[in-house]
């Protein structure tokens, strides 16, 4: 048993003054006592904050952040960023994608973030095959995780054609490839692999309407009826006249006529949609996986964000393409890019007097914590003690009491208030370091250093 006493807390009831938290051997919280501590208890001079679920990441893109911010021969789009990220990919090894996943995990951490949903889709070896254990890039997914400390959904991705009508891989996608068969058995490795790591779940992520069949998709959540399931859909607008010359209707729009949307769903992107299709994935209680710095990075468009907040959709963030890692701006892009649309400000929240820090952070909280399908995202009995712990001392802070805390966490001041992270109740960053950051960060530099010149 571990105890500690917060100066202020973020609790489901609201904010809280001393508060007193036990975390079991097996890193869940047992008890909370605002305005009282065990004896013993270690004493953090700080602001508590539930940590962010990360519910949307391709960790080895982070080894090529900055590699796609030159202007090509002809217009540059989501599509010619994917050429290069083709090309990056080509020539990872198992230990190269270990060497990135773990320094961007730290990063993570770093930034508030304390849970990650791996859509992991980088499967086989350069010419297409599997590697002699089918599991071993899920294995190096969790390696990662294990080293850095940061909890784990992996969401290995079926992924077998090319694009929409059953078309061919290209030569760039033939590490993701699998038949749904084959898939399976990936599935029963990586369930294997990840049952070693405490805490750690398991969903599907086939890993959109271009690259499985309406089939599959059926097939595949009718075999793993349990657990999350996250699909890309409708990032782009040509993968939206893509799927409605192909299927006959759009991305999301197809996803409601015929897959029973529930709360095991989460639609990543969900950009594109219309005010009828935004009204029924709301409805429907699946959650929308948005990943706003990468969708400015990619030009992908602006989420409807106005109409599924009056329907009460549920949503989370994600880091995905990791171009830049941080839970504040992630939040602050969401916001910042509705109010460029609206001509407006304060647009992600619904009553007067509403903070948008906290309306924009609790919400996260609750969409990410049900789109990994763990018990996270609240310092309540139950959870996880995953905690992000603010500086109080802090500057930026003077004066704020309050939800004012996440005003200023997510407009301005940004990660650098972040002092403390610990998951499972153990401190994996101290003064804003992580404690394992001189060795993953060597480790990272060496591999990408290698990776670029090669
Ligand atoms: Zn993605």
């Amino acid at each position: 048993m571990r105890a500690y006493r917060f100066k202020k807390a973020f609790l489901p009831s609201g904010w809280a003054d001393e508060v007193g938290v036990e975390v079991g051997d097996d890193g869940v919280i047992v008890r909370v006592t605002p305005g009282t501590a065990p004896d013993g208890a270690e004493k953090i001079s700080g602001i508590a904050l539930p940590g962010m679920p990360n519910l949307h990441c391709h960790a080895f893109q982070k080894g090529m952040a900055g590699l796609a911010e030159r202007r090509g021969p002809t217009g540059d789009s989501f599509w010619t960023w994917r050429e290069v990220m083709y090309r990056f990919l080509s020539q990872l090894t198992p230990d190269d994608v270990e060497a990135i996943a773990a320094y961007a995990y730290l990063d993570m951490l770093e930034a508030g973030f304390t849970t990650v949903g791996e859509f992991h889709y980088l499967h086989h070896d350069p010419s297409g095959q599997p590697y002699d254990d089918i599991g071993e890039m899920a294995a190096r997914i969790v390696g990662a995780s294990a080293s850095t400390g940061i909890g784990l959904t992996l969401l290995p991705s079926l992924y077998t054609y090319g694009g929409f009508g059953g078309a061919a891989p290209n030569p760039g996608q033939i590490r993701f490839i699998n038949p749904t068969g084959r898939f399976v058995t990936l599935m029963e490795r990586s369930r294997q692999i990840v049952a070693a790591l405490p805490g750690a779940a398991i969903g599907i992520a086939p890993h959109s309407l271009r690259a499985v069949s309406p089939e599959q998709l059926r097939e595949a959540t009718a075999i793993f009826a349990d657990g999350p399931v996250h699909i890309h859909a409708a990032e782009q607008i040509r993968e939206v006249d893509d799927s409605v010359a192909s299927l006959g209707a759009r991305p999301v729009q197809w996803l409601l006529d015929n897959m029973n949307l529930d709360g095991r769903w989460c639609l990543i992107h969900a950009t594109h949609m219309t005010d009828d299709e935004t009204a029924r994935l709301a409805r429907s209680g699946a959650v929308a996986g948005l990943c706003p710095l990468t969708e400015g990075s990619l030009g992908d468009g602006i989420f409807n964000g106005e109409t599924y907040l009056a329907g009460q959709g549920r949503f989370g963030i994600g880091s995905d393409s990791n171009i830049q890692i941080d839970a504040p701006a992630e939040l602050r892009q969401l916001e910042y890019s509705q109010r460029l649309k609206a001509r407006a400000r304060n647009v992600m929240t619904e009553t007067e007097g509403e903070s948008t820090g906290r309306s924009l952070y609790a919400r996260a909280l609750a969409g990410g914590a049900q789109a990994l399908g763990q018990r996270i995202g609240a310092i309540a009995p139950g959870h996880r003690a995953d905690i992000v712990v603010l500086d109080a001392d802090h500057p930026d802070l003077a004066g704020a009491g309050g939800d004012m805390v996440l005003d200023v966490l997510m407009f301005s001041a940004g990660r650098a208030l972040i002092r403390t992270v610990m998951t499972g109740g153990k401190p994996v960053v101290r003064d804003g370091r992580h404690f394992a950051r001189e060795a993953i960060a060597q480790k990272y530099r060496s591999t990408v250093s290698r990776l670029a010149n090669g």
